[in-house]
Formats: structure tokens, sequence, C-alpha cells
């Protein structure tokens, strides 16, 4: 993790740009142009920077955008555009030092090219080539005038107080989140009949659960994620559970049912036709895989949903 810290200090260092830690982003303006460069995704030392721009009041011409990559392979990997929203993503090398090298010297070079071919940095919402600041808005960076960002914070936190204001339906929450436990768990399930635990299942277990609370429910809560983790922790039990009565069903000398066996386990437990330790073991073993990923998944959909309403701004502690 510190590696990251010192990749971004030495692109700041180089560029001049400041480094705001906390959002892993690198801000500020240079020659003109307002920056906000940070990771192509997390763990990753491949940069993409990202500039509203405009020429004489018109959106940016992305056609006449990629000549810039075309003629610099060494340093641009591509560039996109959504309105007036220019994302350039950068070269990266095999080494960290290597990659800070080569993204300072694209960031150094990139407001002079897109200057002299008449471009400026304009407001990302009203389009007006106003000062900017850099905001991280729901999650999102953006590069917005003090005005865009008045009024975008005050519906943010009017749609906040709505989404707090709405009620929360628990009992069709938990509904849904049965259903998806269905769901994951007949995932697992197949695939530790396949003789295999996974902790990419664990994670669609959560999700399915956490989903299924958060859409029949209306909205995302603490309850919703105490009862998510119950379903998640019933699941793995009964997923554990249906797999060892399902063994018995076939060992043809004990002569039970699937269901029978569902209910006899505690009593083959007690009279020694199942080892209880074996039983306990294999359910920590899908609980290890399985649960760990579940509530990684639900507690990220939690926190994800508490960003959607939050702004601030970004800094590098100054
Ligand atoms: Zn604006």
């Amino acid at each position: 993790m510190a590696k990251f810290n010192e990749f971004f200090e030495k692109v700041a260092g180089g560029t001049g740009l400041r480094y705001d830690p906390n959002n892993k982003t690198l801000f500020g303006m240079r020659f003109g142009f307002y920056l906000v460069v940070n990771q192509v995704q997390s763990g990753s030392y491949q940069l993409k920077v990202m500039i509203s721009m405009a020429k004489n009041g018109l959106m940016p011409n992305l056609a006449e955008l990629r000549s810039i990559v075309k003629q610099d392979k060494a340093h641009f990997y591509s560039v996109n555009a959504t309105g007036l929203n220019v994302t350039f993503t950068l070269k990266s090398a095999n080494t960290w030092k290597k990659a800070a090298d080569k993204a300072t010297e694209a960031i150094n070079q990139l407001p002079q090219i897109l200057s002299n071919m008449g471009y400026g940095t304009v407001c990302s919402a009203c389009g007006q080539p106003k000062e900017v600041d850099g905001y991280v808005i729901g999650g999102a960076m953006v590069s917005l005038c003090p005005d865009c960002f008045m009024r975008k914070s005050t519906d943010l936190n009017y749609e906040a107080q709505r989404q707090d204001a709405k009620p929360e339906n628990i009992p069709a929450g938990i509904v849904g989140a049965f259903l998806g436990a269905i769901l994951g768990g007949a995932a697992i399930f197949a695939i530790l009949r396949l003789g295999r635990v996974s902790f990419i299942l664990g994670i669609l277990m959560g999700f399915c659960i956490v989903t299924g609370y958060s859409k029949l429910a209306g909205k995302m809560s603490k309850t919703g994620v105490t009862v998510s983790i119950i379903f998640a922790v019933i699941t793995t039990f009964l997923v554990n559970h249906f797999d060892w009565a399902l063994d018995v069903a076939k060992t043809e000398r004990l002569r039970m049912t699937f269901w029978d066996a569902v209910r006899y386990i505690p009593n083959l437990m007690r009279v020694g036709v199942i080892e209880q330790k074996t039983y306990l073991l294999t359910f920590g073993q899908i609980a290890l895989y399985n649960l760990i990923g579940a509530i990684i998944a639900i507690a990220s959909a939690y926190s994800s949903d508490k960003k959607k309403f939050t702004t601030g701004r970004l800094t590098d502690g100054r």
C-alpha cells in the first residue's frame, strides 16, 4: 500500500499537481487546465487523466483528440470523451518508478498540446470557462465551478433526506434476502457437490442476498445489513447440512430419503455414524470461504449506498 503513496508523490513532485491520499487522486491547475488524475483501477500503476474542456464553447472533438494518442503511443494508451469530460488513459511501465516517470512526462506535455488545439478548461456541469475545483461527488471525481458545486451538494442533500424519509419495508426486504439466499446458496451447493469451495461464490451469495433485501425493502440500512448477514450464516449452515444429507441419502445401508437425512443428521452424529468433528470441519471450511466473501459483499453494498450522497473536496491536507 505504501508503494502507491510513493508512486503518487513521485508523479506529484514531477508535475506540480497536488495529491489527495484518501482518494488516491492527483489534482490541480497546470498551465490553464484543471487536471484530475487517478488509477485506471485500484492496484494498478496505470493512470488516467480527466479534464473537462471545450473549444470556443463547443464540445471536445474526439477524432481530433485521438490524434494525440496516435502521435505519442509511448505515453498515451487511449482517449475517451463523454460530453465535456475527456479521459486520457496513460501508458504504464513494468516498475512503479518507470510508470511514474512516464506518467509525469505525459501529464507535463498534455496541457500544452491541448492549448495549441484551442481547448480550455470548463466546469464539467455548466460548461462555462470558470475557475474550477476538484470534488468527489457520490464517489465520482469531478471538476466544478463553485456555483455548480453548491447546486449539486444541495441536490444531493435533498436526495439523501428524501432517501432517509423513505419508509423501509423490512418484511419485504426479508423476502428479498430469502430469494437471494436461495439463488446464492444453490450456486454454492452445486459447486460444493463438485468438491469445491469458492470465495467468489461467497461474494456472489452476499451480493444476491443484499440486493434482494434492498430491492424489496426499498432501501439499504443497518437492519438490512443485519438481516443479510443472518441469511448468509443460515445459508452457509444449510449448504453444509444439505451436502451431508445428500451423502447420507446416497448411502444405501442407511435407507434414508434426503429429507429424512436432513432431520436425522443430529441423531446420526449422536450415535457416531457421522463424526461431529468432521461435520463441523466441513462447515468451517465453507464458512471460511463463503461467509467471509458474503460479508465483504454485504458491507461494500452498504458503504457504496452511503457514499452515493456524500460530497467532498479533493484535498492534500494543506
Ligand atoms: Zn459550473
